[in-house]
Parts: C-alpha cells; structure tokens; sequence
C-alpha cells in the first residue's frame, strides 16, 4: 500500500513516520512518503494532508496541480484523511478567516470550518478525547480549527466542548488535532484500515 503525505508544508514528515509505524503494526506491506509530485499522489492508494498554515499548503496544492489529483483520488474512494489544517482544506465551507484569505479549499467534505477556532487562551493544548472507533485518544490541539456544522452525511466521531473535532464522510476524514505528535498511532491504522 503507497500512502502519499503532501509535502506543501507542515508537519509532513511525523506524518510519514507515524503512517509507517501504523502499517507496520498492522502487518501491511507498504510504505508512506512525503510528496508533492502529482503522479505519485495519483498512484498511491490513501492520502494525508498535514497540518500546518492552510493558505500556504493551499497555494502550493493548487499551484502543483496536486490539488486535483487529491480530488479525484477522493472521489475514486481512496481514503484522505486531513489533519488540522488539513481539515480546513477538506471542507465545502470555510468561515470568515477563510473568505478573507481567499483561501481556495478542496471542498470534499459537507462540513463547516472556522479557522483559529480555540482563541488566544486556548492556543495549544493536550486534551484526552473519546473517538469513535477509537476510544480514549490524547489529542493534541495547535490554533486548531473546528468543525461547527456538518451534513447528516457526516459521521461525527469526536467533540470537544461544542465542536466536532473529528468526523468521517465515507472515504475522507477531518481532524482539528495532529493525531502524528503522539506516538500513538491508531489513527493513522484507523485511516489505513479504511483502504481496504
Ligand atoms: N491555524 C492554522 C490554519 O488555520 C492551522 C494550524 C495547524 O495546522 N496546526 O491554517
């Protein structure tokens, strides 16, 4: 199994180590890397969109044309599954901050995002989360998004305080948090679990 990281910016490389960890532990022959290059990302059978700042990594996802190799990938069923940032691009419908920085998204997913979504007082923080599917999950959270609103289409798979942090739309799954910093890796053999 190829599962390709996009490499525009962020925290690609944890990424990568933690969805190598995940197929390990699972037995699965494979490999993830980091890429950019829009054949590969066509090749590869699941993709994650790391986090990082959301109008960067939507610039040059759209200005390498990756941006529509994670579409139709998407749309071919293959699992995506974007982290923070990542969650932010994934969505139809972005806030006010994502207006104002013409921050062009992926909109693969009937959910509603607010970037910068926790305050100044609430920056960054490590909360344990119950997930669906998961369980009890050490979540940590960095000028996270949140998602406010989603589809009855959307399967909401964790919430903090009033927002959904984490769901699934069929193949593609949203995160607030970075699921990579932890050396937990059982969201990534959640994610990998869902290509096959
Ligand atoms: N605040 C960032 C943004 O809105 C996301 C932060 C992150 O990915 N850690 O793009």
């Amino acid at each position: 199994m190829k599962i390709a990281v996009i490499a525009a910016q962020g925290d690609v490389e944890e990424h990568v180590v933690a969805a190598n960890k995940a197929l390990r532990k699972l037995g699965i022959e494979g490999k993830a890397f980091a890429t950019i290059d829009k054949e590969e990302v066509a090749e590869s059978d699941a993709i994650i969109l790391p986090g990082g700042e959301s109008t960067t990594i939507s610039k040059l996802i759209h200005k390498s044309s990756v941006a529509e190799e994670i579409k139709k990938a998407a749309r071919e069923g293959k699992p995506v599954m974007g982290t923070c940032a990542g969650s932010i691009l994934l969505a139809k419908h972005g806030d006010e901050e994502v207006r104002k920085t013409k921050t062009k998204l992926l909109e693969l997913m009937d959910i509603w995002v607010k970037r910068n979504a926790f305050g100044r007082q609430r920056e960054s923080f490590q909360i344990r989360l119950d997930i669906k599917g998961i369980g009890e999950f050490e979540a940590v959270f960095i000028r996270a998004p949140a998602i406010l609103k989603v589809s009855s289409n959307v399967d909401v798979l964790a919430k903090l305080d009033d927002y959904v942090v984490a769901c699934q739309q069929d193949n593609i799954l949203a995160l607030s948090f970075h699921p990579e910093l932890t050396d937990d890796t059982r969201i990534h053999e959640y994610f990998i679990k869902m290509a096959k």
